[in-house]
């Protein structure tokens, strides 16, 4: 569940970081009332499930976490195993209500073994700061967790031999929300070939009580900056549907 202002001194940087990170982007207010209107009339919300799908008590979410990336150690279910220097299991808050699921790796997170630390990883970052949260409440992974060659796309093959691995991780930790980090990601989890730009900015019922919202990739981002702005709304919306279900 996401902390509330006042209640962790150490979220003071974080906002801090969010609101320059906002300014850059020429937004200036702040943040919005529960009761305000959003800010598009594109953009819709809708009402927050009375229960979450089951009881995140009585579990051990990091326990089984750890289980699932202990077996994944050797993983060779498909081609992109041979490339690997690290495999990048995800990370985050195991009980996060809110998820990130990127594409797969690029080559900081290969080294590295953690998702979303290199430029994009910065960005994205940012944007969760920009949220009131800080990396460590929501769980951030990718659709394939070993490096696709020269960054591209993971191919079909490679999705599919590696989604059931995605799928029990949002098993086990049940967010609320699934925040679905361009176009592969949307295309994986929503089993579609539609473009994300004519998706973005709507929750949309996935399964099992958990929302989807589709927006784009922080690399996108650092490739088209004016994107920022429709990102920001998507996550505004994100952030409202988790204040109205807390
Ligand atoms: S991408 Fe997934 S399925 Fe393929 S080798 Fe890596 S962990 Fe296994």
């Amino acid at each position: 569940m996401a902390p509330r202002p006042g209640n962790d001194p150490s979220l003071l940087e974080g906002y801090l970081s969010a609101l320059r990170f906002l300014k850059g982007l020429g937004i200036e207010t702040l943040p919005i009332p529960k009761e305000a209107p959003m800010p598009t009339s594109q953009v819709t919300v809708p009402s927050a499930p009375e229960e979450p799908s089951a009881p995140k008590t009585g579990r051990d979410p990091a326990r089984l976490l750890a289980e699932l990336e202990a077996s994944l150690a050797d993983c060779a279910r498909c081609k992109l195993a041979k490339g690997r220097a690290k495999l990048v299991f995800g990370e985050g808050s195991p009980r996060a209500d809110l998820m990130f699921v990127g594409e797969g790796p690029g080559r900081d997170e290969d080294l590295q073994g953690r998702p979303f630390v290199g430029r994009a990883g910065q960005l994205l970052t940012r944007i969760i700061n920009a949220m009131k949260m800080k990396r460590d409440n929501v769980y951030i992974a990718n659709i394939v967790k070993c490096r696709p060659p020269g960054n591209r796309n993971p191919e079909p093959d490679e999705v599919t031999a590696c989604m059931p691995f995605l799928m029990r991780q949002i098993e086990i930790i049940r967010p609320r929300v699934i925040c679905a980090l361009g176009s592969v990601a949307f295309q994986a989890l929503m089993e579609t070939k539609a473009p994300i730009s004519k998706f973005r900015g709507t929750l949309y019922p996935w399964r099992e009580g958990i929302y989807l919202m589709p927006t784009y990739h922080p690399a996108y981002l650092l490739r088209n900056p004016a994107k920022k702005r429709d990102v920001w709304e998507d996550v505004q919306v994100i952030m409202k549907f988790l204040e109205d279900a807390a």
